[in-house]
């Protein structure tokens, strides 16, 4: 009867939005075992995004006693990109977990068109950041629904847009059901390159005046890598960019690159300012272009300092 019915319904919903709730951005770091354990202010107000400016105002951080980020200080236009590179542990994820509020500064203020990220909604916050990077995944669900998660009125021509976009509708349509192939854990296993052109869609679709770029260190062919380059130079422009990258070739036109060590910017410039400059940067850059055999030590001593 009716009674019977009904809880099992609610039953396929709770599952369903347990699944979604799983791909959230408060799973973007792997947080997901950490909720976040920040208060909104009472009055706090929904984050309104003109032109996408974003200000960190001497920022420091610790995760506990120890201080991780150190005077981090710094500019991004609204449309420009900003690149964050350094040794592993540097602090580049911190960085970024400070703008989408996972964690509350210690010190200064992140600012977002003048609103400091601490005083508006986590919801708003959240809905204007957009994330494709490394852990950004797919959940138990259709493709559509992997692409649609976080934008609940987009039709059918919108999200092929998306994935065309993306460069992933070519590869969706050969799929055994196209848009309604099941995907992720027990659905029908994507290569690295393809689940990473679903979220990229994602993104697209969200549409989000903030991105956050991870890049991904999965391997893929050039043919790969090329479209999925493509398909992150059309998200990202004309839109606040943070990427994180690895690769330096990646990040190259930048039009700001901050090099962070132990938690400080130790430079920053562009590409070709920061090649003039000699410095870190400098010699990364000569050892992934093959100019140069290893980092000289006095780089390597710096990084473990
Ligand atoms: P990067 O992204 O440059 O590799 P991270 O921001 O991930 O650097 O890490 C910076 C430092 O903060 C590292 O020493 C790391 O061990 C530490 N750290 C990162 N996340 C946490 C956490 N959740 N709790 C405590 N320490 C952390």
């Amino acid at each position: 009867t009716q009674r019977f019915i009904w809880p099992m319904a609610q039953f396929g919903q709770i599952i369903n939005m347990y699944q979604r709730a799983r791909a959230s951005s408060a799973r973007i770091f792997g947080l997901m075992d950490e909720p976040s354990r920040l208060a909104e202010d009472p009055g706090a107000e929904d984050l309104t995004v003109g032109n996408g400016d974003v200000v960190y105002d001497d920022v420091s951080f610790g995760y506990d006693e120890e201080t991780i980020i150190e005077n981090v200080d710094f500019s991004v236009e609204g449309g420009e990109t900003l690149a964050l590179v350094g040794p592993t542990g540097a602090g580049k994820s911190t960085v970024l977990k400070l703008l989408l509020r996972m964690y509350d500064v210690d010190e200064g203020a992140i600012e977002i068109d003048g609103q400091n990220v601490s005083d508006v909604t986590l919801r708003s916050l959240r809905r204007s950041i957009g994330y494709v990077g490394q852990s950004s995944y797919l959940f138990y669900g259709t493709v559509r629904e992997n692409i649609t998660y976080g934008t609940f009125d987009a039709t059918d021509e919108e999200v092929r847009e998306a994935a065309e976009a993306a460069e992933a509708h070519d590869f969706i349509e050969n799929l055994p059901d196209g848009y309604d192939t099941m995907v992720g854990e027990r659905g029908v296993k994507l290569s690295g390159g393809q689940r990473q052109r679903v979220t990229i869609a994602r993104a697209v679709l969200k549409d989000p005046d903030i991105l956050i770029l991870d890049e991904a260190t999965s391997d893929v062919d050039t043919e790969t890598e090329m479209l999925i380059q493509r398909s992150l130079d059309r998200l990202t422009a004309d839109r606040t960019t943070f990427a994180i990258a690895h690769r330096l070739s990646t990040i190259k036109d930048a039009d700001t690159i901050l090099v962070l060590e132990g938690g400080r910017i130790a430079e920053r410039g562009t590409h070709d300012e920061l090649l003039e400059n000699d410095g870190l940067y400098a010699h990364l850059w000569g050892v992934q272009a093959g100019e140069i055999d290893e980092l000289p030590q006095e780089f390597i001593d710096r990084a473990q300092e």
